[in-house]
């Protein structure tokens, strides 16, 4: 059981990774730590994640009312979409928001990450589906998160960037590392020509492995056949660009009768 330091000391830990790794930029970024029913950590905002130190980290209710702040540090504004995580959630110990760049470009453009690439990133994320846009700092983050949370363990946040969540904290990062690397691989891949995608058959085998290895948190493989929020969002520009065409097809078509 780690001390409430060590926690602190971790969440400083994982704000210099978060920088380092470009996953942030300036003071972007926000992550809490369930301490226990009644008490969340979190970072302060108006602070680089990367050069915090454990008096940094403020202490908030699950109302979000402030518990603990040293000096000038004030909680994220960002901290109702975290605790809106842990209400809907009881499994759930630690939340971790970034920008990073490949995810919230996916995110930027409207397009969730649905294609099935590579073992990893299905075993670990399955599907990444994208919550519609909410202003920042207010309830519509949270808002629009909620329908997704009891399915997934990581969204993209349309326009925004992307958020994870795990039974503690370095997991919770963790999920934010493979969502990106996906992104990035699945950028680069669209780049050369487009993703060679996993065929039903291998993808249940991957969710197989998954169910083996007793994996805990949420993923789509636990909903199989299930009609799941985000199972609607297409997931590649080539269907988006086909969806486009379509409109302008039927744009033109309605024009031309029109003319008649
Ligand atoms: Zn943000």
């Amino acid at each position: 059981m780690q001390t409430e330091q060590e926690i602190k000391e971790l969440m400083c830990d994982i704000g210099r990774r978060v920088y380092n790794r470009g996953m942030v930029a300036a003071n972007d970024g926000n992550f809490s730590v369930k301490l226990n029913e009644e008490e969340i950590l979190c970072t302060p905002t108006g602070v680089s994640k990367g050069f915090m130190t454990p008096e940094y980290i403020c202490k908030v209710n699950r109302k979000g009312e402030v518990l603990e702040a040293n000096g000038s540090f004030r909680p994220s504004s960002e901290i109702r979409m975290h605790l809106r995580v842990y209400d809907k959630r009881p499994d759930v110990g630690a939340v971790v928001h970034a920008h990073p760049s490949f995810a919230t470009s996916f995110a930027i453009a409207g397009i969730p990450l649905k294609q099935p690439i590579m073992p990893e990133a299905v075993i670990a994320l399955g599907e990444v589906p994208i919550a519609e846009y909410g202003t920042p700092s207010t309830d519509e983050i949270p808002d629009r998160l909620e329908k997704y949370l009891p399915y997934y363990d990581a969204v993209l946040l349309e326009s925004h960037g992307a958020l994870t969540w795990s039974s503690d904290l370095l997991a919770a990062y963790m999920k934010m590392e493979s969502l990106e690397f996906y992104a990035e691989l699945l950028y680069k891949a669209t780049m050369l020509g487009g993703a060679k995608e996993f065929d039903q058959e291998q993808v249940t085998k991957l969710y197989e492995i998954r169910r083996k290895m007793g994996l805990t948190g949420r993923h789509p493989a636990d909903f199989v056949g299930q009609q799941i929020p985000g199972s609607e969002q297409t997931g590649t520009a080539r269907n988006i660009m086909d969806e486009l065409a379509d409109k302008v097809a039927e744009k033109v078509l309605a024009k031309l009768n029109a003319q008649k």
